[in-house]
């Protein structure tokens, strides 16, 4: 009955996240999940922690929020993936990559470490955000309308 329950309710914590299709916080989850019966954040980060376990939710430090993520890998993908995250720190838009070369690199880079977990978040701008006065990239087309 119990683990019935916590399934219904992981199941209702990711399909929150899905259709919000932004980062959330645990709090925000629960406003979304007490119509469905779900009174305590406790109740949200257990299933949280469910659905982390099993690698479809990500936990984004920098923002103290979950995201789901966008496609699972098999297991043996996994090992040799880390889920990163682009985050616009302007208008928050949060993009989910892969990365495998550079957690590798680092990996090999830190000796007699054995790494468990690795958290990889870029904060800047995206593209609709970027300050029309600080091209990322020269434009010579814009120079020459001067
Ligand atoms: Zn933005």
């Amino acid at each position: 009955m119990a683990r019935q329950s916590g399934e219904r309710i992981a199941g209702l914590v990711l399909d929150c996240l899905q259709r919000a299709g932004r980062p959330l916080k645990a709090y925000e989850m629960l406003a979304t999940l007490r119509p469905h019966g779900v009174n305590a954040a406790m109740t949200v980060y257990r299933a949280l922690d469910r659905l982390q376990a099993v690698g479809m939710v990500h936990r984004v430090e920098s923002l103290n929020a979950f995201i789901a993520v966008p496609f699972v890998p098999g297991v043996a993908e996994r090992a040799e993936k880390t889920l990163g995250v682009a985050i616009c720190d302007r208008c928050g838009a949060v993009e989910p990559f892969w990365d495998t070369g550079l957690t590798r690199a680092m990996a090999h880079e830190v000796n007699d470490f054995d790494v468990r977990s690795l958290s990889l978040e870029l904060h800047g701008f995206c593209e609709d955000c970027r300050p029309a006065a600080e091209p990322p990239k020269p434009d010579l087309r814009q120079q020459r309308k001067r």
